[in-house]
């Protein structure tokens, strides 16, 4: 049983395809374990091995796919989002102690400039336009030079594949650190849950910065000898070319995505008659059940709803394929790890023979990161013991019928799920709080009908003085990403409380009269 990501890549059909794009030929597996070996070599050649850690800052496509597979199975990938601002990236590098950036040759953006101003060498990927897709060479840049390896080779199960920051409930962002035993587990459980094939084809259209893209699409594909075709990004209007290009058997995305897709399937009727999917994946955010209708209606496929978290390499339940029922509202079934319901407040394992009772989700298996990095407060929180196992707190709420299956009714922490990207309150506020007019600021979940929820903020502004909506929206988009900054900003004159005299996030966007939008 592989337990790596470089033994994921290996034993599959050596001239079949693996990684395509618009307008290139394919790569094969046989190809893409070369170009593996090669990646290792080179980086190992700039003084940086297993364990040490490579920010990649890549646009999405097939070089980023290939970045990720090649190097997490020899160093470990810290995959960051390339339209970050300067300080964002600055602070990640800084945070995760990156050894090494990875950036597109010519790149000379805010990830270039933080790097520089940190003394963290640039290596730069040099693709093949002509190619198949996904050919690089990574090639040394500033400040990288041959150095000693510090640990070459390939990786072990216990060394770290990826890393990547999650929002907590903190304004700290977490460091989640996966093996690559977690992420070997993971592309295993997902293969499993959707029964691929070296037959299979996955058009990747999520971005590979995020745990569902990368694990899901790109590394459950590879590692079942199964194709995965990297277009570059997201984008409704071309989608249906890519159907027709890329012909795959599937893909998997996120529920405003495929809101996005459905808008305009009438439009492409024949393309979508002509595509015959196997099956449609969603994840990331709740699906609404007329849009699983409406999907299964248009591509006449089952649609599989699972649910997915970062700590735990992504996959944690699934609705199963036909000829098993799958319901629209419910998450399916645990597809790999354990997962049972526990009492808040303790916490304690709900008994298993009590269905339909409410509790906090947890898990335990083999894909679930071994905690937080330099963070033992949240591990202590977010970790316990019980029936033998280790459990993780996933900071959601379910409910589990007779059968097992899963349906989530809340969440614990306080994130803001903005269709899939996932913001910490905590984070916007420790921006807002700096503007010198801010005296107070709760930024909070705002219900929208297509995303799911958006981020608001409500402000009390310092005596004497002035700030608009425009102002502080403004101020809030020059430090933060694009998709954190509140679309609503309220001035109050006082924000509403809890019954502990706290603020409340959750229920304040009622509790304002701000409807959903
Ligand atoms: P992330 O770490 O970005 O993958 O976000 C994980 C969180 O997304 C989970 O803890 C859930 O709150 C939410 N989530 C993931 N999948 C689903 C789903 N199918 N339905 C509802 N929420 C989901």
């Amino acid at each position: 049983m592989a337990d790596t990501v470089h033994d994921l890549l290996r034993g599959h059909a050596p001239d079949g395809p693996a990684i395509g794009a618009p307008g290139r030929p394919w790569l094969t597996h046989g190809a893409l374990t070369d170009l593996a070996a090669r990646m290792r070599a080179s980086v190992n050649g700039l003084g940086i091995g297993r364990g040490d850690r490579v920010a990649l800052v890549l646009p999405n496509g097939p070089e980023m796919a290939v970045a990720f597979v090649c190097l997490a199975g020899c160093v470990e990938v810290a995959p960051l989002n390339p339209t970050l601002p300067h300080d964002e990236i600055a602070f990640a590098l800084k945070d995760l102690r990156a050894r090494l950036l990875v950036v597109t040759a010519g790149d000379d953006g805010p990830a270039v400039a933080a790097a520089r101003g940190l003394g963290i060498p640039v290596a730069r990927l040099e693709s093949q336009a002509d190619g198949p897709a996904g050919t690089v060479t990574l090639m040394a840049g500033e400040g990288a030079g041959p150095g000693p390896p510090a640990r070459p080779g390939v990786s072990h199960p216990d060394d770290g594949a990826l890393v990547l920051h999650t929002s907590g409930t903190t304004a700290r962002p977490k460091i989640v650190p996966l093996l690559n035993r977690n992420v070997a587990a993971s592309a295993r459980h997902i293969g499993a849950a959707l029964a691929l094939t070296p037959d299979d084809r996955c058009l990747n259209i999520m971005p590979l910065f995020h745990i569902h893209g990368l694990i899901a699409a790109v590394t459950a594909s590879l590692a079942h000898g199964a194709s995965v075709w990297c277009a570059p990004g997201f984008d409704a209007l071309r989608v249906f070319g890519w159907l027709r290009e890329a012909r795959p058997t599937w893909y998997t995305a996120v529920p405003t995505m495929h809101q996005a897709i459905l808008a305009r399937a009438a439009r492409n009727a024949e393309t979508v008659a002509a595509a015959r999917p196997r099956f449609i994946r969603s994840s990331s955010a709740a699906l609404p059940a007329p849009v699983m209708a409406a999907l299964e209606e248009t591509f006449g496929c089952p649609v599989i709803e699972s649910y997915g978290m970062t700590e735990a390499c992504h996959q944690m339940t699934s609705n199963p394929l036909p000829p098993a029922p799958r319901r629209a509202g419910s998450v399916g079934l645990a597809a790999g790890p354990l997962v049972r319901l526990a009492e808040e407040a303790a916490p304690r394992l709900l008994d298993i023979d009590t269905p339909e009772q409410r509790g906090e989700v947890v898990i335990s298996g083999p894909n679930v990161t071994p905690g937080y990095e330099a963070n033992p407060e949240a591990n202590a929180r977010a970790f316990f013991e019980a029936e033998g196992q280790r459990w993780f707190r996933t900071g959601d709420q379910g409910m589990m019928d007779a059968g097992g299956m899963l349906t989530l009714v809340g969440r614990i922490k306080e994130l803001i799920n903005r269709g899939g990207e996932k913001i910490s309150p905590l984070e916007v506020d420790g921006v807002l709080i700096t503007h010198p007019s801010v005296q107070q600021v709760v930024t909070f979940a705002i219900p929208h009908r297509t995303l799911g929820e958006d981020v608001g903020a409500a402000v009390v502004l310092r005596e004497g003085h002035t700030a608009s909506d425009h102002d502080l929206r403004a101020f809030a988009a020059a430090r933060l990403a694009a998709f954190k900054v509140p679309r609503t900003v309220l001035i109050v004159d006082e924000i509403p409380k809890g019954p502990t005299g706290k603020p409340r996030r959750i229920g304040l966007a009622e509790a304002l009269g701000i409807g959903p939008r």
